[in-house]
């Protein structure tokens, strides 16, 4: 087989080797190395930045059924590529064959909705005075900086990248250099075959100190960042320092809230997915499973049974309901959440430990506000149960958190489940679902510390990735005089 024009190098619109030693593509299940990536430092993401910058106003100037063109091709050469994009999801990223191809679905989904968006209205007319056109229209802000995290790694890389190139943008993309090929490789090579003009996307896995230079890079106007509380934390103070466009979203521990008329099975079932779904490592997974009292010890032990039952494994090898976790940090901060949980009156119900990567489904009770697993985010596949009274208590107990990223309500009486989700105070709801839900074409977001009250995806993005410009225009210019006033008040006088 010929050598993959990738490996061991970066894309600065070519492939290119990096300044730093090349880095091993490690398979979560087996500790297999799959292959070897390049590494970006400051220098090489500044040298992008300056690159972006200058072919940007170029990318923006085509026609707009170009720019179109070009993300219709990226998103027809993913769906013939798609077992091979669906396979390194696999391996790279720990994830089981249906994560994979939900990632690679959603992937493709955001490049065809984004291919929609130059040909949409770009503004409004506004009144004006007799003589004079004003328009409000969009702008690409420039060169957009896209950090991107391990657990959704193609998707959540795509769904900012796209529609920002779509409206005009350069991007500079900085992934997690643990899913390096499926989070950012796949993309660059999509959008390098597609006919994207040289320049207009870069490419540079990093840690986060590559990320760190992007988001100070004066040339770069806005950062997406996709990660961490912590880490966006740091990007927006940055940001906020060199004054600079950000949105940020971020961790999330979000309550799952069954109420006592649920059918039992449908809601472990809706429990089981969003807790262990890609080994608990997505934002939106439920962080608290809230249950009514009267259903709670039968709702308890079936999903204690559903947990056993989970087959634990390595999905590129199997059909297995939980693969890998992404690395011996992430397990090691779950054995840590669950230690400090027991400490503080919890009881491990199933599952708490592990073999290798792989991490038994786990159930805790026991876990009052007082203690630190209800408030820290745990990424990883395991589900807190608590008992509730009444629904005002479900509110209390959902809303006691810093977080506010999803929140969903499980019942047969709509017009209840409805009242009591318009009291959660996150940026997603869903009533009669689960907690992780994302369909691209939803405006996506978190308050408190979910994010910065940014949304991206559908509508958000034209307010995302331009910025307005009011633009007036004149048959011919007026003459101005300033000194007419004063010639008036002098006749006045006399
Ligand atoms: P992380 O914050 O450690 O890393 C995310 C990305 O940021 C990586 O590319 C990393 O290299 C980079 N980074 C880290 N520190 C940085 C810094 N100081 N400056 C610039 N870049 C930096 O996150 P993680 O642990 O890899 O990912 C899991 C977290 O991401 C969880 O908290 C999860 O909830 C969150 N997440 C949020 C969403 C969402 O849409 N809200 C989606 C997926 C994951």
């Amino acid at each position: 087989m010929p050598e993959a024009i990738w490996k061991e190098r970066l894309f600065n619109g070519a492939w290119e080797c990096g300044p730093l030693p090349a880095v091993a593509v490690m398979e979560p299940a087996t500790g297999e190395t799959l292959d070897r990536v390049g590494m970006a430092d400051a220098a090489s993401i500044a040298d992008s930045c300056r690159r972006a910058g200058e072919a940007q106003p170029g990318w923006a100037a085509l026609p707009y059924e170009a720019r179109a063109s070009v993300l219709r091709r990226a998103a027809q050469l993913a769906e013939s590529h798609i077992d091979e994009i669906r396979d390194w999801i696999m391996r790279e990223s720990g994830s089981t064959r249906t994560k994979a191809a939900f990632e690679a679905e959603l992937a493709i989904k955001t490049l065809h909705e984004s291919a929609a968006l130059p040909s949409q209205s770009q503004g409004e007319v506004l009144p004006s005075t007799p003589g004079r056109f004003s328009l409000a229209r969009r702008r690409p802000l420039g060169v957009i900086g896209v950090i991107s995290p391990f657990n959704f790694p193609f998707y959540l890389a795509m769904r900012a990248l796209a529609p920002a190139l779509a409206l005009g943008n350069s991007v500079v993309l900085k992934p997690d250099p643990r899913t390096a090929v499926c989070g950012g490789v796949v993309i660059a090579r999509l959008f390098e075959l597609a006919g994207l003009p040289r320049g207009a996307l870069h490419v540079l896995p990093g840690g986060a100190d590559a990320g760190a230079a992007l988001v100070a890079d004066p040339r770069v106007a806005m950062i997406q960042f996709t990660g961490s509380s912590a880490a966006g934390r740091k990007v927006g103070e940055t940001a906020g320092r060199h004054l600079k466009k950000v949105s940020l979203e971020l961790g999330g521990k979000n309550a799952l809230i069954v109420l006592d008329d649920a059918d039992l099975d449908v809601a472990v079932a809706n429990a089981a997915w969003s807790a262990y779904l890609h080994q608990g490592q997505i934002c939106m997974a439920a962080g608290r499973v809230l249950v009514q009292r009267g259903i709670y010890p039968a709702f308890l032990d079936k999903l204690i049974a559903k947990a056993r039952s989970l087959t634990v494994g390595d999905p590129a090898r199997g059909d297995v309901a939980l693969g890998p976790m992404i690395d011996a940090v992430q397990r090691d901060h779950v054995v840590g959440v669950i230690a400090a949980a027991k400490a503080a009156g919890a009881k491990v119900e199933t599952g708490g430990g592990y073999r290798d990567l792989f991490f038994e489904p786990t159930v805790l009770s026991g876990v009052a506000p007082s203690n630190p697993a209800f408030h820290e985010e745990v990424f990883g596949p395991v589900a807190i149960v608590l008992p509730f009274d009444d629904d005002e208590e479900a509110v209390r107990l959902a809303n006691d958190t810093e977080y506010g990223l999803s929140a969903a309500v499980i019942s047969r009486d709509l017009g209840r489940a409805l009242k009591l989700g318009e009291q959660l105070c996150t940026g997603s709801l869903h009533i009669n679902d689960q907690t992780v839900n994302d369909d691209v074409i939803n405006p996506f977001g978190g308050s408190g510390a979910s994010g910065n009250g940014a949304s991206i995806g559908g509508v958000a993005n034209w307010e995302a990735f331009t910025q307005w410009q009011w633009l007036t225009l004149k048959g011919e210019a007026p003459a101005y005089s300033l000194s007419g006033q004063l010639e008036h008040d002098k006749e006045e006088t006399a």
